[in-house]
């Protein structure tokens, strides 16, 4: 997989859209990065859910820090996990480098440009360092997993380095730190057998939604992702865990849920020794507080015919399915390893379209994964144009280092998987903005997510159909007084622009 630029339907993303209205240096693994130059995180105009630690009672934090925020949703909340044990420890977040004493990067280690993009944030910090700007450097997340040696090696002015699993352990390392102790730490401890909780957390979205991270892991073995390298085998959080989590999201004030996992639909198969997914909607379902739930990265297995009932019949989950599927041509998807085949993955969409009204959903796809020949990418277009994705992202193939993939012969020209990932997008650009043109005229409910910087009385909002950050948005304007960020209100769609839509309220 490549680049992640690609990965919006072409259009940029909510988040790069509003700048700093949401978090500025959480750059999103399927929208635009946004401005390195907004690094520290929470800005002023931000709403998190809970506020960064007050200064003790002699008016002092034990230390000041920033953080930037790299890659998936389900990199955020371990982002949001060490924030919350930093908070409650007495350090305090603040929204610059120039009051930080050190800054925490969270890397993502998934694809080239990701890494490129971590390592160009880590750069961009220890610049400050040399500067006299901040004192310390602490490097987290999957890239730091992944690298380890590596990246010390390189860059040896690193003060820590904290892997995917050791991230329980982050007040320690900034205690050390504070100190003074000048020997460079590493913190890396072998892949979890029981999930870590986040129920300790510092959101980082706007106060109305959150993620909600039900396993950690993947014990599939696609053969281009490496993520099962970084993250180890999938393991769920139980249920109950899973629920209290969204209970308290719900009553601090989060409207909408996003569930994340590697693998959604493998979901408490480790636990309870069968997939248990319907079991956790169903409760999930229930909880009163929440207004959304919204499915995220649903493997197209264990999709039986209990749990679409769940789908069609819940109250809270929305009609809107992320369903990555990679390919459509059966040749690529056995070299994928992906044990799908065209006519699976078109048997799953149509029961699910056929029983769950409105549905909306995504999936992203790969071109120019090894062997992939014109016919092979002739049958994914025939596949997108049959399907008509009201949402879809396409990933150039990037070579994964120690992948089955990498070693796969016929690798195809950067020119030609570009050329197709482009002719994808158009076909589906075409497709996109029929949809969204069908939907003028129509009543939708619209979750305001911000008002438009610049704008005033325009406020950026999404309706079910559109997820946060990576899909299109809503426009509304023409309110008789300024609505609080988060509210829900019915509007009129009274046009299409593109991938995004103008509406009024009602
Ligand atoms: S399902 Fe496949 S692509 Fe997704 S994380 Fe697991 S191995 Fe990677």
């Amino acid at each position: 997989m490549a680049s992640r630029r690609n990965v919006i339907s072409g259009h940029r993303s909510t988040l790069d859209r509003l700048g700093s209205i949401f978090t500025p240096s959480v750059r999103s693994h399927t929208g635009s990065p946004l401005k390195p130059s907004s690094l520290p995180i929470i800005s002023d105009t931000a709403t998190p859910s809970s506020a960064a630690a007050p200064d003790q009672a002699d008016g002092t934090a034990r230390g000041r820090y920033a953080v930037i925020s790299l890659g998936c949703p389900k990199n955020l909340v371990d982002t949001e996990q060490m924030l919350g044990r930093l908070d409650e420890d007495g350090y305090r977040m603040v929204d610059s480098v120039d009051g930080a004493d050190f800054v925490v990067v969270n890397t993502c280690g998934f694809i080239d440009s990701a890494r490129d993009e971590s390592l160009g944030a880590i750069d961009e910090m220890l610049d400050l360092k040399r500067q006299g700007k901040i004192r310390g450097v602490v490097v987290t997340g999957c890239l730091a997993e992944r690298q380890q040696g590596k990246l010390l090696e390189s860059r040896p002015e690193i003060d820590a380095m904290v892997g995917v699993f050791g991230r329980n352990e982050i007040v320690g390392v900034v205690d050390r730190l504070q100190a003074g102790v000048e020997e460079q730490q590493q913190v890396f401890r072998p892949a979890a057998i029981r999930p870590l909780s986040d129920a300790v957390r510092t959101p980082v979205t706007p106060r109305h939604f959150a993620y909600l991270k039900i396993s950690e892991g993947c014990d599939r073995l696609c053969t281009f992702c490496a993520i099962p390298k970084m993250r180890g085998k999938h393991y769920s959080k139980p249920i109950e865990q899973v629920i209290d989590e969204a209970k308290r999201l719900g009553d601090s004030g989060v409207r909408e849920v996003v569930v994340v996992a590697q693998d959604t639909t493998y979901y408490g198969k480790d636990l309870y020794g069968k997939p248990r997914l319907n079991d956790l909607l169903t409760e999930l379902d229930r909880i009163e507080s929440l207004d959304w739930i919204r499915l995220m990265y649903f493997y197209p297995m264990y999709i039986d015919d209990a749990l679409i009932d769940t789908l069609a019949g819940a109250k809270r989950i929305v009609p809107y399915i992320d369903m990555p599927l990679q390919h459509a041509s059966d040749a690529m998807l056995k070299r994928m390893a992906r044990k799908t085949t065209r006519s699976s993955q078109e048997a799953i969409l149509s029961r699910l379209r056929e029983r769950i009204d409105g549905l909306a959903m995504r999936t992203t796809m790969i071109t120019g994964f090894p062997g992939e020949t014109d016919e092979d990418f002739a049958e994914l277009v025939d596949f997108v144009q049959q399907q008509r994705f009201e949402h879809l992202g396409v990933f150039t193939y990037s070579v994964e280092e120690d992948t089955p993939a990498a070693r796969l012969p016929n690798r195809v020209s950067t020119e030609v998987m570009q050329r197709r990932n482009d002719q994808l997008m158009e076909v589906q650009q075409e497709i996109a903005f029929e949809w969204t043109s069908s939907r003028v005229g129509s009543v939708e409910r619209v979750l305001l997510d911000a008002p438009l910087p610049d704008q005033p009385g325009v406020w950026i909002g999404r309706s079910r159909w559109e997820a946060p950050d990576i899909d299109g948005i809503i426009y509304v304007s023409g309110f008789e007084s300024d609505p609080e960020v988060g509210t829900m209100v019915d509007c009129e769609i009274v046009a299409a622009d593109g991938y995004d839509l103008v509406a009024a309220p009602l």
